[in-house]
């Protein structure tokens, strides 16, 4: 029954996220980054709680998607629903404003939403070792995890596991250098 329900949950994410893509130079499938964190909360800290690998496959679709709360309410309840209403952003305010919200919020979310959180975090800072996003420069990842620590920072306390996975990723930050990853900007995204 689990199963069947989470291949519904995965479903749904497909198909929302359709005909969108990441950042990165091979605009990768977008569905490989909800489906990212459901594999870090469950095979990498061992969370088998299906409302909470549920709320982070759908963790984007209210805030890229058309999907709306009460579209997920009714498919999945209104617990699903409420985790990824708790961790969607509000588009219309000025972006740095989102960020700083992010980094307000984070400390007041539920248990649940910030265990799909950090598992974004740590999914995204991922992405920025393994596929950056195209045409950034080291200042703007150095940036962006400036401000990754500081959002979890905010989700500390709830799962060791995941809080070890985002601090080995904040210590490999050196990493980041004038060669990092530069070859990707002189190429053309694909798609
Ligand atoms: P964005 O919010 O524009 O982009 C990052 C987001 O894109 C991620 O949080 C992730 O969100 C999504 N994403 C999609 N593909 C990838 C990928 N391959 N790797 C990682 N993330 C991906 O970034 P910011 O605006 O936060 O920029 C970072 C910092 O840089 C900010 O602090 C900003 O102030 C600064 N900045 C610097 C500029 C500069 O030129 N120096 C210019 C603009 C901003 P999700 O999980 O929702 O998909
Ligand atoms: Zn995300």
């Amino acid at each position: 029954m689990d199963i069947a329900f989470l291949l519904s949950v995965t479903q749904f994410a497909a198909d929302k996220h359709r005909h969108q893509r990441r950042k990165d130079i091979h605009a990768s499938p977008y569905i490989n980054h909800p489906l990212a964190l459901a594999y870090v909360l469950s095979n990498e800290a061992g969370i088998e709680d299906v409302t909470v690998l549920s709320a982070a496959l759908l963790h984007d679709t209210i805030e890229d998607t058309d999907t709306t709360f009460e579209e997920l309410t009714e498919r999945f309840g209104s617990t699903i629903a409420s985790i990824v209403l708790e961790v969607t952003d509000d588009k219309s305010l000025p972006k740095q404003q989102r960020k700083q919200l992010q980094i307000d919020h984070a400390p007041h979310s539920s248990y649940e939403a910030k265990l799909v959180k950090l598992a974004d975090k740590i999914c995204n800072l991922r992405d920025l070792f393994d596929y950056p996003p195209y045409g950034w420069s080291v200042e703007r990842i150095h940036d962006y995890f400036d401000w990754s620590e500081k959002v979890i920072a905010g989700l500390r306390g709830v799962n060791a596991k995941l809080e070890y996975l985002a601090d080995q990723l904040l210590q490999r930050r050196s990493e980041i250098s004038g060669e990092f990853k530069y070859e990707v900007q002189f190429l053309e995204p694909v798609g």
